[in-house]
């Protein structure tokens, strides 16, 4: 209301300003015309004054002057009337018309007194009106002039008012504007800074982050600088157990907590979900160790986390001083990124800097990633079996495909090392495919020398899965080998049946449509979900090694497994047994009527030619 009436007052004011100017300018220049038409009378009844003297004195020293008389009278008439030769015009002060009146009649009675002389009369009543005339005519100069100063005064003051009125005005005019554009340049600057801002908590962007972050390195080569990459365990069980809103506000809390810590220059944005950088100066490293431990404790007491077990924080630190590279705010955050991933194998840390350890690791990934191609031409890579046994005759009744990196040097890496590098550089699908190839080129050789073939079930990991017509290819390999129906078995983990429960759901509908068997893998690490076993129509389900660590309750962790694989037996589902390796294990999924069972008790993972070699042993030569 208040600002639109300002608004209002600001729009008519400068049009104001030039209205008055113009009219101030007209009126000033009236004024100034009257002012020399004042003079012009004050000079002419002046001259009335002098020339009626004049006339009086030619008169009666007897040397008469007409002329002179002819001019008084046509001033005075000009005086009286406002018009003619002299551009005397009138006034509207009526003090001095009544006086012009006066002299004009006196000046009248004088012309008359004239006549009476030059007709014989004595000259003394003349001189006595020419003294009176003289009186007029001063008493005449005086009210003009007193009139001329009172107009000087008033215009005087006219300008002097209009001039203050147009600086206020035009004041008023600048000091709003100056106020809007500051108030625009300030909501221009808080747009922009908005723009820059995560809309769930108000950290910063990545970009934004990035950029300040990179600004602040370059211009401080020397200060102590760390950056910390922090990431929340058991976020999703919080926003699937509690709710996204639960989750939002242990996101908008954990953002307000770490602000109030920031010290000038300092930096936090939120990159993802649940995961955060920051950008910190420190003096010892120590001390911005246990600052951060004090704030996330801090952060893990506070109401808003449905208790304080349900969120863990990991931070991985990286000092710059500790790089040896000349790296950029990517670099850093990377390296940052890099250590907090070493916290999540041990469950008791929470806090890791980057270090020397973590720099080979880094740079064995980095060979291990440039060396990848050249590994698959070379063919360094080399499918392995590890037999699934059958615990009631101890005979193979088939075999997992796991895959071995054995360089041209006879150094031998371990999928845990490179396979988590193939899903970074998405070329996952090409080993995946490359393993499955190879088992089916196995199976048919083995089919060919009159070999007992068993099923085989290879890895297929997440990504192909989600990589188009992997379904397709899959069918076409195993058609191409002659691979008949149900011997080769695709495993997927829990983690992804349970990650696009629908979505795997027709996956797995379209391997069975194609002949393959679906196992799921890895079951009791992730999720769990008997719902999943319920919707998805597996084959097979692998019981983890996990399910069969020595816990601290031997008889619950029994209890389970018996039921689960009683479950699984009513839903005519296949178990495998993995990572089996004691005699009591075994005895005791044999009472439970398991199925197979995988591991080194039985077979460690193998070379293809001594599997056919143990195939052989087992089952003869069938022709
Ligand atoms: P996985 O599919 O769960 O394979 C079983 C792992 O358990 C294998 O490890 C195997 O050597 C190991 N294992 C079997 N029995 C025992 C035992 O009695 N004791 C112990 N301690 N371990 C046992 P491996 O070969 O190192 O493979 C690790 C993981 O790498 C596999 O887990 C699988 O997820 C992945 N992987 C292996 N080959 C491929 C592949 O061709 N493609 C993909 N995508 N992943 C693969
Ligand atoms: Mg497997
Ligand atoms: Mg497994």
């Amino acid at each position: 209301m208040w600002s639109t009436a300002m608004k209002r007052i600001v729009r008519l004011g400068l049009p104001l300003v030039v209205v008055i100017i113009l009219v101030m300018s007209f009126v000033s220049a009236r004024s100034m015309s009257d002012m020399e038409n004042y003079s012009r009378l004050i000079n002419y009844v002046g001259i009335v004054r002098g020339a009626s003297q004049r006339v009086i004195k030619l008169e009666t020293n007897n040397r008469p002057d007409d002329a002179l008389i002819d001019y008084v009278s046509g001033i005075m008439e000009e005086l009286l009337s406002g018009e003619g030769e002299y551009g005397l015009k009138r006034t509207v002060y009526k003090e001095f018309n009544d006086d012009l009146e006066k002299l004009g009649s006196r000046w009248d009675l004088i012309k008359e007194e004239i006549s009476d002389v030059r007709e014989g009369a004595g000259t003394e009543k003349l001189l006595n009106s020419s003294e009176e005339l003289f009186d007029i005519a001063n008493d005449t100069v005086f009210t003009i002039e007193e009139y001329s100063g009172m107009r000087s005064a008033a215009l005087a003051r006219q300008l002097i008012i209009t001039g203050v009125l147009c600086f206020l005005i035009s004041l008023f005019v600048i000091i709003y504007y100056v106020r809007e554009y500051f108030k625009l340049s300030r909501k221009t600057e808080k747009l922009a800074d908005m723009a820059g801002r995560d809309k769930l908590t108000g950290a910063l962007t990545t970009e934004r982050f990035y950029e300040e972050a990179q600004k602040a390195i370059d211009r401080e080569p020397d200060a102590r600088i760390a950056v910390l990459y922090i990431d929340f365990e058991n976020f999703k069980y919080v926003n699937d157990v509690f709710g996204y809103e639960v989750g939002d506000a242990i996101l908008q809390k954990y953002v307000e907590v770490v602000k109030a810590s920031l010290r000038n220059g300092e930096l936090l944005s939120r990159t993802m979900a649940d995961r955060f950088v920051l950008l910190r100066y420190y003096e010892d490293k120590q001390r911005l160790l246990e600052e951060q431990q004090e704030l996330d404790r801090r952060f893990v007491n506070l109401d808003v986390l449905p208790d304080k077990h349900s969120i863990t924080v990991a931070c991985g630190f990286c000092c710059r001083e500790d790089v040896i590279e000349q790296l950029d705010i990517h670099g850093l955050i990377n390296r940052a990124n890099y250590a907090q991933k070493t916290i999540k194998s041990r469950p008791d840390e929470h806090y890791a800097f980057y270090n020397d350890s973590i720099r080979q690791k880094l740079f064995r990934e980095v060979y291990l990633t440039d060396r990848m191609q050249e590994g698959l031409d070379n063919r360094e890579f080399r499918v392995y079996l590890q037999p699934k046994v059958s615990p009631y005759d101890g005979m193979i009744k088939g075999a997992e495909a796991l895959i071995r990196w054995i360089t041209t040097d006879g150094k031998f890496i371990t999928p845990g090392e490179f396979v988590p590098l193939f899903e970074k550089n998405h070329s996952i699908k090409k080993l995946d495919t490359y393993v499955f190839e190879n088992v089916c080129r196995l199976m048919q050789e083995w089919h060919e020398k009159g070999q007992t073939v068993v099923p085989v079930s290879v890895n297929v990991s997440k990504l192909t899965f989600y990589t188009a017509d992997f379904i397709k290819e899959y069918r076409e390999i195993k058609e191409r080998y002659g691979i008949p129906d149900h011997m080769l078995e695709i495993e997927f983990t829990e983690t992804v049946a349970c990650e696009n429960e629908k979505y795997m759901t027709q996956i797995v509908k379209e391997l069975h449509e194609n002949g393959f068997l679906c196992s799921m893998d890895d079951f009791g690490t992730g999720y769990s979900s008997l719902g999943m076993l319920k919707n998805l129509d597996i084959d097979i389900l692998k019981l983890d090694a996990l399910f069969f660590r020595e816990s601290k309750d031997l008889k619950k962790e029994q209890i389970i497994v018996k039921e689960v694989l009683h479950m699984i037996c009513q839903l005519n589902i296949k178990a495998v047994a993995e990572g089996i390796e004691t005699d009591s294990q075994v005895a005791f999924l044999k009472e439970c009527g398991c199925d197979f069972i995988q591991g080194y008790y039985y077979y460690r993972p193998m070379p293809a030619e001594e599997f056919e070699a143990e195939l052989k042993r087992q089952y003869g030569q069938k022709r």
